[in-house]
């Protein structure tokens, strides 16, 4: 017994030494984005969590043996970047076997990294180019050609999807996937056909139609998931991305979870992602909720991995209508109701301002049974918000997920809205006034590149990859309140601003030391900013000093 009270008292002390933490950063430019956006010079993790941060005096005295000492050589060092609205999980499954563009240059460029995968790549296997680049980032400002990648792909056959409406494939991928004629691509695709009348290898088509084509390529087995999930979350914190907001997407059904579901299982995360269930079924929307959500309650989860709802196609009548039918809204209301009753976030893709309104009269609706106030409903994309669009947000406490679409879409925008509409897309600035939250992101990977510091850059300078620009000062943030926006404005999404964000004692040390001085550097080398170090709940999850 003596014996046992003599452990416990040594136990009982063991804490004090527990006590040191085991990564101090010192000699740095730490910007904690805190209330007062302060500067520190080190700081201090253990375990998973920031415990000080200040003077390199202050911090000093904590380190202890076995504490590791990182000297930044007067590097900046940022709160993790968290994407408020990324279809990260369905990118990451094919990671691993498709070949990315994401910030090619050239087609010869982008012919190259086929090739490299042509190397590499068992014969035969498809090389499957998914979207993320626009002909307008190309010097040659087209798409290659139908024999230009014949000639990459070798003996492989080759797709190359762009956004959701055109897609180029190899006279192989053709004949793999049994394609003559346009009734071959359901629903709506139509082959293209040159002045002779000959087909030149792209096929365009709707949404559903190059989804549904798309859905034909062979999917990458379980184990290609795995890996894939984990290559995709380490490519995001080479870029100091920590955290993710997850729509879903097109096809995104249980299945496709698995994988992530492994790795967060084996521990083994490097990004935190909060996710939402897409609609999948048409028709039987709400009847899917109810099942699916049976024993999964909202927020269930831990900080890596949670459950925060359902979104973006809440239900397919309204996804991306303008002016959806009576049934369609009425479908709409009784989902909205019941996730209100449930206390679940929502989040629905919405385009344009002139039709918001379908949206927000039903919130409005809603919200009289069941209050919506703190359940952090989302409207994602809204380009062209406006400001009555925005006070209605706020009275309702309905957030903006905003991304840097005009990035690859500025010139076609421009042609829709007109030069004058355009000095104010997106209002950020009118946004902050209003106190809405935003929450800024990239919509990657099929639409656009996941890179965050392309869509910083854009923010704060509104160039498209084509190098025009139109957007006026008045909606153009400081770099503190677009990195805001991208760290705890992303984290009030996944209801985790108390948690990640800011770089402040008792949070999750989630946070990325930068290769440049974002705050200093002028505004065109902030695209090219990557991490040199980035650390996710105190582990280093990246590294390279
Ligand atoms: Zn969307």
């Amino acid at each position: 017994m003596k014996r046992m009270l003599w452990l416990a008292c040594v136990l009982a002390s063991a804490p004090a030494l527990a006590q040191a933490p085991d990564i101090v950063l010192v000699n740095g430019r730490i910007n904690t984005l805190d209330a007062k956006a302060s500067v520190a010079e080190a700081l201090a993790i253990r375990g998973e969590r920031i415990v000080a941060v200040g003077s390199f005096a202050k911090v000093r005295p904590l380190i202890a043996k076995a504490t590791r000492v990182i000297d930044l050589h007067g590097r900046t060092v940022v709160p993790g970047l968290i994407d408020s609205h990324m279809h990260a999980i369905r990118a990451a499954l094919s990671f691993s076997t498709e070949v990315n563009w994401i910030g090619t240059k050239s087609i010869a460029e982008a012919l190259a990294r086929l090739r490299d995968a042509a190397k590499t790549r068992k014969s035969g296997d498809w090389l499957i180019v998914a979207g993320g680049w626009t002909p307008e980032q190309l010097a040659e400002k087209r798409a290659p050609t139908q024999a230009e990648l014949a000639e990459a792909g070798g003996d492989h056959p080759v797709y190359v999807q762009l956004f959701y409406r055109w897609a180029m494939l190899t006279p192989k991928a053709f004949e793999q996937l049994g394609i003559k004629e346009d009734k071959d691509v359901p629903p709506a695709g139509k082959l293209d056909r040159d002045e002779r009348g000959a087909h030149t290898g792209g096929i365009s088509g709707n949404t559903p139609t190059i989804t549904a084509l798309f859905a034909r390529l062979p999917k990458p087995t379980f184990d290609e998931q795995v890996e894939g999930t984990k290559k995709f979350f380490s490519e995001l914190n080479r870029l100091g991305l920590t955290g993710v907001i997850d729509p879903g997407g097109f096809g995104m059904s249980p299945p496709d979870y698995q994988a992530l579901f492994k790795i967060w299982k084996d521990g083994d995360l490097s990004l935190r992602v909060a996710y939402t269930i897409f609609a999948q079924g048409r028709g039987k929307e709400l009847d899917d909720y109810k099942n699916l959500t049976q024993l999964l309650p909202m927020g269930f989860g831990d900080s890596w991995l949670r459950f925060n709802g359902i979104g973006e196609n809440v239900a397919w009548g309204v996804y991306n209508n303008d002016n959806p039918s009576d049934a369609a809204r009425q479908q709409f209301t009784e989902i909205c109701k019941w996730a209100a009753s449930q206390k679940m976030a929502l989040n629905i893709h919405w385009h344009n301002d002139s039709s918001a309104g379908v949206v927000l009269d039903i919130f409005d609706r809603v919200n009289q049974e069941h209050s919506i106030k703190d359940l952090r409903w989302t409207i994602a994309h809204l380009e062209d918000a406006s400001e009555p669009t925005l006070k209605r947000m706020k009275t309702l406490g309905v957030g903006w997920a905003l991304q840097d679409a005009g990035y690859f879409e500025g010139e076609q925008q421009l042609k829709e809205k007109g030069a004058e509409a355009m000095k104010r897309i997106p209002r950020m600035n009118s946004a902050m006034y209003i106190g809405v939250h935003v929450g800024a992101g990239t919509d990657a990977h099929r639409v656009m590149s996941y890179n965050p510091w392309v869509a910083l850059r854009w923010m704060l300078d509104g160039k498209t990859v084509g190098g025009q620009s139109w957007r006026g000062a008045e909606e153009t943030p400081t770099r503190v309140n677009a990195l805001r926006m991208y760290t705890q404005g992303s984290a009030w999404f996944a209801f985790a601003e108390k948690e990640r964000g800011s770089l402040e004692v008792g949070k999750l040390a989630d946070l990325a030391v930068l290769s440049k001085d974002y705050f200093k550097v002028p505004v065109e080398e902030i695209g090219e900013i990557e991490a040199v170090i980035t650390v996710v709940g105190g582990r280093i999850a990246y590294e390279k000093l």
